[in-house]
């Protein structure tokens, strides 16, 4: 479960295994997964090395 925020919902909703549409790996370390929201919004979360790095 990832907890998460939805700009479209306006706060954080729970997104479950089930609720990952894609993962897509830039490389560079930067992963980008696209989670659906509970109430169907999609959301980027960038994840993976890069995104942890500072700039
Ligand atoms: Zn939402």
């Amino acid at each position: 479960m990832w907890h998460v925020y939805c700009p479209d919902c306006g706060h954080g909703v729970l997104v479950g295994p089930g609720g990952v549409c894609e993962l897509v790996n830039h490389g560079n370390g930067l992963i980008v997964v696209v989670l659906r929201c509970p109430a169907g919004h999609p959301i980027s979360v960038r994840t993976g090395r890069a995104a942890d790095a500072r700039g």
